[in-house]
């Protein structure tokens, strides 16, 4: 289908929006609304927007604001009774924005650079993160801090930006890892863009626990970042070069399963098959591609677990992913692999799926927004009393951990597998299950 084709697909579709029935059950569900308090920033206000441009009416400066302060957490797409693809809606919306409307230069430059030119290149992802660690560990971060050279906008999203990990995690690119004792399972591990730089420990802890579990892991050299960013964004062309790449480094590999660690990864991988639709090549191989998707927990939740956990006698609260919770619907999984830990107490917070503010790059881009999200969240937490916040995302751990130096109490934000994976190494002075205070 020729790209002119596509472009005419890549809007809200009038079936779509036709399953709306206007009932507003969803609003109480939605943050932005909950926050706000104005229909145009609920689900339903959205949806009318985008009927009316599906009508013919231009795409507004109120239009864009309306639909880009949207989180795309899909917690609408959970509370409808109609069934409503909001998650869907909202990515047609963001695509057909972008072929639409020409962004201010700056903006289209910081876009390109990251979406075009950062996110699918393994050498530019390699070499921004040299660049970050050297500011990071060389204590420049700290003489600019120090010196208030950054403006105050930089300065706040600086405190969001991620702590660099060396050695990156691209050092297992292209190795396949055998099973501890006997192997049971053959399934790829996918990286992630940002987190091979930035939560390196994270996936070799992922790697870990796979082996611990039977399985022989791959890591194919020629994957690539699975393009859910660019969705989320409106940027669909980028998404499927990168969709069709990752298809092409997977697709004949006969795993059992192609495992993702990052809640938000996962659901955009799982959805290739909506990407692609319309490509006459790949809609099939994408559809066999998505069905072998498995999040970490849904996959270890599956299977036989390893029984040879030892006990960390903590209280853990565990925050929802969206895209895990609501996109994917796993919420049982993670919850029953952080109590198959003995001696681990979940403790369970106040709306643990109401988004964090993360959202992707959402709360760089509007970070009031997702500042005022994290603060609520962060009393649930405290709430709970719980020392420990597990997630299943790397972007809300990041927002979590920014959520406990401004709102917290010293918790300590560690993925799911890295809890599992401190009990079954049984480390004496576990890093991710220790209470900074
Ligand atoms: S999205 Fe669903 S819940 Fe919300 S107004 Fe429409 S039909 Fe009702
Ligand atoms: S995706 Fe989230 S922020 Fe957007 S309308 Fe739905 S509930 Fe609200």
């Amino acid at each position: 289908m020729a790209a002119s084709d596509l472009a005419a697909l890549d809007k809200p579709q009038q079936a779509d929006l036709d399953r709306c029935v206007h009932c507003g059950l969803c609003l109480n569900a939605c943050p932005t609304y909950r926050e706000l308090h104005v229909e145009m920033d609920s689900p339903r206000g959205r949806i009318y927007q985008m009927v009316q441009v599906s009508g013919g009416a231009p795409i507004s400066p109120s239009y864009l604001e309306h639909i880009e302060l949207c989180l795309a957490c899909r917690g609408c797409e959970t509370a409808c009774p109609s069934g409503v693809q909001y998650g869907r809606l909202v990515e047609a919306a963001r695509a057909e924005i972008e072929t639409k409307i020409r962004r201010p230069w700056r903006e289209r430059i910081v876009r390109w650079l990251v979406f075009r030119k950062l996110l699918p290149s393994r050498l530019n992802l390699e070499i921004a993160g040299a660049l970050l660690y050297f500011y990071q560990a060389s204590g420049l971060k700290a003489l600019v801090s120090m010196l208030g050279f950054l403006p105050a906008r930089l300065r706040e999203v600086e405190t969001l930006a991620p702590e660099i990990e060396t050695p990156f995690f691209f050092a297992y690119y292209g190795k396949t890892l055998p099973a501890e004792a006997e192997r049971r399972y053959r399934v790829a591990f996918l990286g992630g863009c940002i987190a091979n730089v930035s939560f390196a420990r994270l996936n070799e802890a992922t790697v870990r626990v796979l082996r611990k579990n039977g399985c022989e892991v791959s890591i194919p050299a020629a994957q690539a970042c699975c393009g859910a960013l660019h969705v989320h964004a409106g940027i669909r062309d980028e998404a499927r070069k990168l969709a069709r790449r990752n298809i092409d480094a997977l697709i004949n590999g006969g795993f059992d399963a192609i495992i993702t660690n990052a809640g938000g990864c996962g659901s955009t991988l799982k959805e290739y098959w909506e990407l692609l639709e319309y490509d006459p090549e790949y809609a099939e191989k994408a559809r066999q591609f998505s069905t072998s998707v498995k999040d970490i927990n849904e996959f270890l939740a599956s299977i036989e677990l390893n029984p040879n956990l030892r006990s960390l006698p903590i209280t853990v609260t565990y925050q929802d992913s969206c895209h895990l919770a609501h996109g994917q619907k796993i919420r049982s999984a993670p919850r029953k692999l952080l109590t198959s830990v003995p001696g681990l107490q979940l403790r369970e917070m106040q709306l643990s799926d109401l988004c964090c503010g993360s959202a992707g790059i959402y709360n760089v881009v509007h970070t009031g927004m997702a500042m005022s999200l994290l603060k609520k969240k962060m009393a649930s937490v405290n709430a709970t009393g719980a020392p420990v916040i597990a997630a299943s995302n790397p972007g809300c751990m990041l927002q979590l951990r920014a959520g406990v130096s401004r709102f917290g109490r010293g918790q300590r934000v560690a993925h799911v597998v890295e809890i599992l994976d401190e009990a079954y190494r049984g480390d004496e002075a576990s890093a991710a299950t220790k209470p900074v205070k």
